[in-house]
């Protein structure tokens, strides 16, 4: 029943705004682009289940069934010289997490190796760095190689900014993914980073691609923006053509400037925001990343159901997450497969 206690207006409303989510199904699953206006329609409907369900439409279309499963390695921990205000790794802020250099080579292919026994399909090393002092740089690629010649997983990673010859030497090496995360929408990015500029990320994303890598490029939802500066995020993604999009939840750390954010995002907003990024980005893999377990409990597997096709499992940089078992029991329970 409407405000005005008449059934059947509701009922009319109800049916056109379904009917309007199942239109821009189609016109998605057609191969054609939904416009700005458009993700906002979707964005602000009241009908998640069918939201979710045409989500997961699109998804099964042009991704199949397959859940691509990734673990990181925090492979240099800390004392990251910017101040981005949602992370626990710069050096601006005490927020008590165990710093350190560069890991050795040896420790690398053992965390790779494990990952793999663990079910994992790739494996990312992912560093604290504005970008790599050249002896950590040539370290890294020592362990790359090993890690490709002794333990044969997909190997990708994430040093932070690149030059064009850093990147091609990375492609190389059989790196097959480089993570850059454009973090928020630009017209939020001041308020998250003072050290560098949005253009700056959107440069390495541009760079690794350029040389041949595939790009995973994504950000972090509920820092404090507008929910149409998460569609903004979202088109400025879909216009890097990503092969990835890591989507983060925002985790308040103590010692961070966000660490009294108290207006988290709900299931509902999380679902929805993912479910029309699937409506924007049908063929990006799209990965739940920092903030799943946390945020979602044990709800990660309705996101696999309403638009996402990817997770981090075994636990994220500075925070735990689920074990591998526990997600691979998950995603078979949903009848999707690893
Ligand atoms: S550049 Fe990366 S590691 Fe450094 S503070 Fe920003 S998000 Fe953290």
């Amino acid at each position: 029943m409407n405000d005005d206690g008449d059934w059947s207006n509701n009922n009319i409303s109800i049916t056109s705004t379904i009917s309007f989510i199942e239109k821009m199904m189609e016109k998605v699953m057609a191969g054609q682009d939904i416009s700005f206006q458009e993700a906002q329609t979707l964005l602000s409907t009241r009908e998640i289940l069918t939201l979710a369900r045409c989500a997961n439409i699109i998804t099964r279309k042009f991704n199949g069934d397959i859940v691509d499963i990734e673990s990181l390695v925090n492979a240099k921990s800390g004392n990251c010289p910017e101040d981005c205000s949602f992370c626990a790794q710069s050096a601006f802020y005490d927020t008590g997490i165990s710093k350190y250099s560069l890991l050795p080579t040896e420790k690398l292919v053992e965390q790779a190796r494990n990952a793999k026994e663990g079910g994992s399909t790739s494996f990312c090393l992912v560093c604290a760095y504005r970008s790599p002092p050249d002896k950590d740089f040539e370290q890294l690629c020592e362990s790359i190689s090993q890690i490709k010649k002794r333990v044969g997983i997909e190997v990708n990673v994430s040093l932070g900014f690149m030059t064009f010859e850093r990147a091609l030497k990375l492609k190389r090496l059989g790196v097959k993914r480089y993570n850059h995360n454009l973090e928020t929408a630009k017209s939020y990015f001041a308020q998250i980073c003072q050290t560098h500029e949005y253009q700056d990320r959107v440069n390495t994303a541009k760079i690794v691609k350029e040389a041949g890598l595939e790009l995973c490029c994504g950000g972090i939802i509920g820092m404090g923006e507008s929910p149409s500066q998460r569609l903004e995020l979202a088109f400025s993604l879909a216009d890097l053509k990503p092969d990835e999009v890591p989507i983060n939840i925002l985790i308040p750390r103590a010692g961070t400037p966000l660490m009294f954010r108290n207006n988290l995002l709900t299931d509902d907003d999380i679902v929805k925001t993912i479910a029309v990024w699937r409506f924007i980005m049908p063929k990006t893999i799209l990965k739940i990343a920092g903030g799943r377990e946390f945020h979602l409990r044990d709800n990660g597997k309705y996101i696999l159901q309403a638009g996402a096709n990817g997770i981090i499992s075994g636990g994220y940089l500075t925070t735990g997450g689920n074990k591998h078992n526990k997600d691979i029991e998950m995603i078979k329970e949903i009848g999707l497969k690893v």
